[in-house]
């Protein structure tokens, strides 16, 4: 067995090939782009290197630097992950004649199924079913024509080079074919440098449904059944699941002889991945060969109890298959949801930004005090709390897996997990899949590639006002952060002997707005408690617990449990499964654009002053500070609304004022003619 491998990859498939590493006792160097210099996969791995600038073609594409960096490390094998050189055959080649062992298939499998078209033309022979089309070598655009017109609409163009759903073209009508044709072409040659395409009849209601292959240097191949990964969008995997629901032991095995008969006819070594389009009735054909491990792996270790990389390195390393094909059984069922920096709103729209608070379900679980069990979930993520996703990479998150007895239990388990996954920072995807896990048509498996597009109403609906016991949350997190006192890392809000409230009822107005509603609160202070009015009712809220961003509330009778995050004036409420996103309009840091038209600015809630910073008759610029005072417990500065002067300054440093009181009269420059 090797003692050290290169991985060049980076984010979560670098950090997963790693784990399995360390848990072999071989070491490991990571390659890194500046973009990265303080990424995980950087972190875990015994060693790291730069390799240059944050563009993939700068750095995790450099095959020689990569290869250099193996030699100059002492490492015997490399493990490319998936994406970037991992389907690159002359890397594969370059890495062979460097001496070095390409944890991957032979040059010539990768080659053999790195076109489309050469790949069908190989499976024809292998007697592996195919889509009708048209895959072969003349692309004259009257013959293609023909050839979608003799096929029959809807006709499926794709780049024979094409990948991760890129390059196709589904056309409805002979009349339209030249014109996606050429769009096509030119897609293929700016995405893969070859414009070179192929025409296969487009399928209705289709199934993706993959088989997992794997082969050893002995001439041995099994496979470890199937993925069902027809939940997608824009021709890409969203959700994946194994085994693919009602699929019967027969066409199962069947499926399977197919995958091992596509790759023994391309002398396959190693972990592979046969991708087929199915018919509802479960007539299937050969669609690719994915030449690498999968992003959805995971799936197929958990129903085989399995480490593909532990044996995509045993047999890089020489050895036999692990497992015989009659020692593989599947039990029960998982299911992968792939959580994304997006904006499903938005068209799924990739969303960049910093991981402000990132937060695991195994996480909030242990806190809750209910373990899960970690043969029964997993999380496979690049990045961390603190950690920024760049326009440069994949904007994934991290994949989260979860096992059940059957998919019923596994489909809970998920739903379960994602409401725990809180994000703060950017726009992710965790809500829409949960709508997706939960929805009619996924939780009865009525599956198949335009899932999504079909059911945009129940995906996609009117967002709701947030709940009365969401903005009591929020309110709750504001009033106490005002007041909070950290004791032993802990914030005790009431651990506060200046307090400074009157011994009076004292009410102050707050305004939490949402994309599409606005609550307007009316806080009452009472000896222990808050009495919140807002237009959906009035409730007494009591804090029963609070640490970290975590809030026990009293609401009425009811316990109210949730996460409250604050990132600048956004609460972000995690409660009951549902992340709501608060905007606080801040009453003393907009008092000044309130006051603008009476001349006057008047301290929104009683408060000390601390500093003045103006005198009377001085001339300002809009937005310069006037005066800053502090008031439960934060300081805050009223700037000045507009250009103008100074009339009158009220109040003197160490003066405390009531709620209301004018703090300063303001004259707003007159312009002379
Ligand atoms: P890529 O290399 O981008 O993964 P694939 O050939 O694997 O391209 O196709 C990606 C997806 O496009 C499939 O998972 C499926 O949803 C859809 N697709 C591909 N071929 C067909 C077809 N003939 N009919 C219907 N849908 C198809
Ligand atoms: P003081 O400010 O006079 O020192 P306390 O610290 O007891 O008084 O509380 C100040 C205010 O904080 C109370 O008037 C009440 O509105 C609020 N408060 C105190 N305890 C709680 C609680 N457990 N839940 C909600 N609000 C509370
Ligand atoms: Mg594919």
């Amino acid at each position: 067995m090797f003692t050290k491998i290169l991985i060049a990859n980076r984010g979560e498939i670098a950090c997963r090939v790693a784990a399995t590493a360390r848990r072999m006792g071989i070491k490991t160097v990571a390659v890194y782009s500046e973009a990265d210099a303080n990424a995980k996969h950087v972190a875990v791995c015994d060693e790291a290197v730069l390799i240059g600038p944050a563009p993939a073609k700068e750095s995790y594409l450099l095959g020689d630097k990569i290869i250099d960096v193996a030699l100059a490390t002492g490492a015997q094998a490399i493990h490319p992950g998936y994406g970037f050189l991992s389907e690159n055959s002359d890397f594969a080649d370059a890495c062979a004649k460097a001496g070095l062992v390409f944890i991957g298939p032979p040059a010539s499998a990768i080659r053999a199924m790195g076109s489309k078209s050469a790949a069908k033309t190989l499976m024809e022979k292998a007697k592996v079913p195919l889509v009708p089309g048209y895959h072969g070598e003349n692309q004259d655009a009257d013959f293609l024509q023909n050839e979608a017109d003799r096929i029959g609409y809807p006709v499926l163009l794709k780049a024979s080079a094409g990948g991760g759903g890129k390059g196709m073209r589904v056309i409805e009508h002979s009349v339209d074919f030249k014109a996606a044709l050429a769009s096509c072409k030119r897609e293929a040659i700016s995405s893969f440098g070859d414009d070179k395409v192929l025409a296969e009849k487009y399928l209705q209601r289709p199934r993706h449904i993959e088989i997992q292959v794997f082969a050893d240097s002995y001439g041995d191949c099994v496979y470890l059944f199937e993925r069902d990964c027809s939940v997608q969008r824009r021709h890409q995997k969203v959700l994946e699941e194994a085994p693919a629901p009602g699929m019967p032991s027969e066409r199962r095995a069947a499926m399977g002889e197919a995958a091992v008969a596509a790759a023994k006819a391309v002398g396959y070594v190693g972990a592979g991945t046969v991708e087929f389009i199915a018919n509802q009735d479960g007539s299937f054909y050969f669609m690719e060969m994915n030449t690498r491990l999968q992003v959805e792996h995971p799936v197929t270790e958990m129903i085989t109890g399995t480490d593909l990389v532990e044996w995509q390195l045993r047999v890089a390393a020489g050895e036999k298959l692990p497992l015989q094909q009659s020692e593989l059984k599947i039990h029960g069922h998982a299911i992968e949801a792939r959580v994304y920096a997006e904006n499903p709103e938005k068209g799924f729209l990739p969303s960049i930004g910093t991981l402000r608070h990132a937060r695991t379900p195994d996480a909030v679980n242990f806190e809750l005090g209910g373990a899960l069990d970690p043969a029964a979930f997993r999380i496979d993520s690049g990045v961390r709390e603190g950690d920024t996703i760049s326009p440069f990479y994949d904007p994934m998150i991290a994949k989260m897996i979860v096992w059940g007895r059957d998919r019923k239990e596994a489909l809970a388990r998920m739903a379960q997990a994602l409401s725990e996954y809180q994000i703060v920072g950017l726009s992710s995807n965790i809500a829409f899949l949960k709508r997706l896990i939960e929805s009619q048509a996924f939780s009865s498996a009525e599956l198949d590639t335009g899932l999504i597009e079909r059911n945009q109403a129940e995906l996609f609906p009117v967002p709701l006002p947030a709940s009365l016991a969401v903005v009591s949350l929020a309110t709750a997190a504001l009033l106490c952060s005002e007041r909070a006192v950290v004791t032993d890392g802990k914030m005790d809000p009431w651990q506060d002997s200046q307090g400074w409230r009157m011994n009076s009822v004292l009410q102050r107005a707050l305004q939490f707005d949402e994309e599409t509603h606005t609550h307007q609160v009316e806080v009452s202070y009472l000896p222990d408690s808050w009495l919140l009015q807002t237009a959906a009712g009035s409730v007494i809220v009591h804090v029963d617990a609070i640490a970290h961003n975590d809030i026990v509330l009293k609401i009425g009778g009811q316990t109210v449990k949730g996460t409250v995050v604050r990132d600048g004036e956004h609460f972000h409420v995690f409660s009951h499964g549902v992340h709501t996103d608060l905007h606080y309009k801040d009453a003393l840091a907009h008092a000044g654009e309130a006051e603008a038209e009476t001349g006057r600015l008047t301290a929104p809630m009683p408060g000390k002053i601390v500093a003045v910073m103006v005198a009377s008759g001085q001339e300002v610029k809009k937005g310069e500070p006037l005066v800053i005072m502090e008031a439960m417990k934060m300081e805050h500065t009223i700037a000045a609304p507009h250009d103008g002067v100074v009339d009158e300054v009220l109040y003197a440093v160490g003066d405390q004022v009531t709620e209301g009181a004018p703090l300063l009269a303001f004259k707003q420059e007159v312009k002379q003619d």
